[in-house]
């Protein structure tokens, strides 16, 4: 009878053009089938780094059975076109696919929920179209894929039954973990990081027929949610999206919990001094030092204003233009 060999892991760290420094891409490799989990962006470094770690393990491109996207973010999914010329078939969650179009109508979509949003949250004229720039300058690092089989949580790997597809909404709303039930490793995406806390992106849900009149996520909370649901599972090795491979993952997510209470504490604090303010008054109070990168402090500030508004000790009231101003509620 055979037995069932665990696949090896193994981490390819990609040096990125962006702010974020390197993005990791993991081989999960057997006799039988190499899955590849990300791939960086389309920079020619980068995707020339890919292509030399791959070798390193014998692998060329043609030879990756399937490439398994754990989220949409560029500098994971926009070097998927490689493996996509040679015939190997792209994984990913349902929304995904709406990452993998760079110019096309999704992108349109979310300029526009931007541009709506941005305007409720009071950013002048000027720095609103910067913040919507600051989204589009990473399009640059993207190529057009496209997602030629559907995962959905609690199915497995065709090739590893052992390893579960796990839904990790919050740094990204389409987000998969991969789970191997047998050994406890997690190849975790960006949801959970060794030495930065994730920004829980606002995202636009998918649903509306424009950009323009889309409800948005309330991604923090759906992060912290997840992220006590990842708490409770015995994990052993976590693989991240960024920095090396870690252990600990409960007490990770413990602190994390507690720096973003601590975070809610001070914005609570900050809008009880400030009532009136609009979120983008809020958010660059709060980050006075992070003006070069809005379209991310307005996100995080969204986040905590959400959680403390769900708790009830906030409240809004919309302006006659629709800019949304910021009271506490007791
Ligand atoms: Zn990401």
């Amino acid at each position: 009878m055979l037995t069932a060999v665990q696949p090896d892991v193994f981490r390819l760290e990609l040096q990125t053009p962006l702010p974020v420094g390197s993005v990791n891409a993991f081989v999960v490799k057997s006799a039988d089938a190499v899955v590849l989990v990300d791939c960086g962006l389309n920079h020619q470094p980068t995707r020339d780094a890919l292509v030399a770690g791959l070798a390193q393990l014998g692998v060329r491109p043609e030879d990756v059975t399937a490439v398994v996207l754990t989220h949409g973010h560029v500098d994971h999914v926009g070097a998927a076109s490689l493996f996509q010329e040679k015939d190997v078939p792209i994984y990913a969650l349902p929304g995904v696919q709406t990452w993998l179009q760079p110019g096309g109508p999704w992108e349109q979509y979310r300029l526009e929920f931007f541009d709506a949003l941005y305007r409720t949250m009071g950013l002048p004229d000027a720095i609103r179209e910067r913040a919507k720039q600051e989204f589009f300058l990473l399009q640059k690092w993207n190529d057009r894929s496209v997602v030629n089989v559907e995962l959905h949580p609690g199915e497995t790997l065709p090739w590893f039954p052992d390893y579960e597809v796990l839904h990790v909404p919050g740094h990204a709303q389409a987000a998969l973990a991969l789970w191997n039930r047998v050994t406890g490793e997690l190849l975790v995406g960006d949801q959970l990081l060794p030495h930065v806390s994730s920004n829980a992106f606002v995202e636009p849900k998918l649903n509306a027929s424009s950009g323009r009149t889309a409800d948005r996520t309330r991604s923090l909370l759906d992060y912290r949610e997840n992220l006590r649901e990842l708490a409770n599972m015995s994990l052993t090795t976590v693989y991240p999206g960024h920095g090396a491979p870690f252990q600990g993952a409960s007490e990770l997510i413990g602190q994390r919990l507690r720096e973003q209470e601590e975070r809610r504490a001070s914005f609570f604090e900050l809008v009880r001094l400030r009532p009136g303010a609009t979120a983008f008054e809020l958010a660059t109070t709060y980050f006075p030092r992070h003006l070069h990168q809005v379209s991310l402090i307005l996100s995080e500030s969204l986040g905590y204003l959400d959680w403390l508004e769900a708790d009830g000790d906030v409240r809004t009231q919309v302006d006659e233009t629709g800019v949304v101003h910021w009271y506490s509620a007791h």
